[in-house]
């Protein structure tokens, strides 16, 4: 590890590199650029894998995300089951969810901000009993977070405007990523569209209500 005591010189370099990182950080999230259109997913059955029944221990509270609400506004919006999994990391049960075995056309937003996150069009059957995603739309929409409560490495996935706790993502999924987001469905809010091109319409509103 390199002491900045003894290496006065780095720290007018980090310093710079860190004010150009949030400057980048910044720019990226205020002025988002038109999200790849989502592709068709190959749909493949991936290995059953219990670790999706496990709770996160994550702590976010100290991630300032863009959208903030109060604990009492975060019950009066979301339903008890939503609550307990977006915002107390908590787990549904497979089979038992809404959207595991959903094949229809759509778009998935976030639970707790309407942010879009998850499209069908990625959306394949894992065997498990949660709704599983090849990919985001948007990688800067959903946020990382190593996860390493009950003895495993797992990567938990957030929304990152909100927040709120969405799953996790495993490398055993299909083609075209070879990841397997395992989400909950009492994170997300399904929203029907015609076609692939009426999901990424809907996308791309989002994105422009949020530039205006
Ligand atoms: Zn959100």
């Amino acid at each position: 590890m390199i002491s900045m005591n003894r290496f006065p010189a780095l720290r007018p370099i980090c310093l710079i590199a860190l004010a150009a990182f949030l400057a980048g950080a910044l720019f990226t999230f205020a002025m988002p650029e038109k999200p790849t259109p989502p592709e068709t997913c190959a749909v493949n059955v991936s290995e059953s894998a219990s670790a999706c029944a496990l709770p996160s221990h994550v702590d976010l509270s100290g991630k300032g995300f863009p959208v903030q609400r109060s604990d009492a506004e975060w019950r009066e919006r979301l339903t008890e089951i939503q609550y307990h999994v977006a915002r107390n990391q908590g787990t549904e049960r497979p089979f038992a969810n809404p959207y595991h075995d959903n094949k229809r056309v759509g778009l998935y937003r976030c639970v707790g901000c309407d942010t879009p996150l998850f499209s069908s069009t990625d959306k394949f059957d894992s065997g498990t009993g949660w709704p599983s995603f090849t990919q985001p739309i948007d990688p800067r929409t959903l946020g990382e977070h190593r996860d390493t409560s009950y003895g495993m490495v797992r990567i938990e996935v957030h929304c990152a405007v909100c927040g709120s706790h969405q799953g996790h993502v495993f490398p055993d999924g299909p083609k075209p990523t070879g990841l397997r987001y395992c989400i909950n469905s009492a994170s997300m809010r399904f929203e029907a569209a015609e076609s692939a091109d009426a999901i990424r319409e809907l996308v791309l509103a989002w994105y422009a209500a949020r530039v205006d």
